[in-house]
């Protein structure tokens, strides 16, 4: 039985005090007895987070990270330093990522690969925009995504990931995916999983729908059998975000 999990991402929101606040806030009221839950927060604010956390089951996340572990890359951060600060997750290949930072496919799967051998878990977005939805491309995008994301990756490692279906259409514009919508991507992902890397990787993997969730529409998103919780932005910054972790 796979448990669920939410992640909120703060994006680059929040300063100091305001993440102080909203921390303390969200370690009141945040119940994590149904789910994982973990908040993805921007670099500065990861040590204090964490610290506001201690003692919660609520988890702390990166939004993304450099695959090489150290070196001459001003202004990175690499998941060797993200594992020495005991940070258990970060997000990779987010759209936004990808879009405004040319993250490529090939840079998501070197970055996720890293993150395994460092000991975290990458929660790795792939998703189709809006034109090659209604191009009818949908399955064949997030096939490539999905498949150049896990090249080189066991069994093992698949068991260890967390895949989020965030359909680019879907990020921050208030149009979410259908519950129909959201199950048949997150299916396909889960069947190619099957055949990539067997059924038991296919049974433990978590899968997350992402885009435009609120407490409004959590529920019936994630009672879907295939999505297994999410990845949320704009709802997870605001005082309502526990409805969306405590969705039924
Ligand atoms: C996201 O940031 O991954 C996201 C899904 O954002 P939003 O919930 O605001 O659409």
């Amino acid at each position: 039985m796979r448990k669920k999990l939410i992640a909120g991402n703060w994006k680059m929101n929040l300063n100091a005090k305001m993440a102080e606040q909203f921390t303390k806030l969200m370690k009141e009221t945040v119940n994590t007895d149904t789910a994982d839950v973990v908040f993805c927060v921007p670099f500065v604010h990861l040590g204090m987070v964490k610290s506001i956390l201690a003692g919660t089951n609520i988890k702390v996340g990166a939004q993304n990270m450099h695959y090489a572990s150290n070196g001459a890359y001003t202004g990175e951060i690499s998941g060797q330093m993200l594992a020495s600060m005991e940070i258990p997750y970060v997000i990779i290949g987010h759209s936004e990522r990808r879009e405004y930072f040319k993250e490529s496919d090939t840079e998501v799967n070197l970055k996720a690969l890293t993150a395994l051998k460092e000991g975290l878990t990458p929660i790795i977005c792939i998703g189709e925009t809006s034109k090659q939805r209604k191009s009818g491309r949908t399955f064949s995008v997030v096939r490539k995504q999905l498949a150049f994301a896990i090249d080189e990756m066991t069994a093992e490692d698949i068991t260890k990931i967390i895949v989020a279906y965030e359909p680019v259409w879907a990020i921050g514009t208030g149009e979410t995916a259908t519950k129909e919508q959201a199950e048949e991507v997150c299916a396909l992902i889960r069947d190619e999983i099957k055949a990539s890397h067997g059924q038991t990787a296919a049974d433990n993997v978590r899968i997350l729908y992402g885009g435009s969730v609120s407490p409004e529409n959590a529920n019936e998103l994630f009672s879907m059998p295939n999505i297994d919780g999410g990845l949320v932005g704009g709802a997870s910054i605001k005082s309502t975000f526990e409805k969306v972790v405590n969705f039924e």
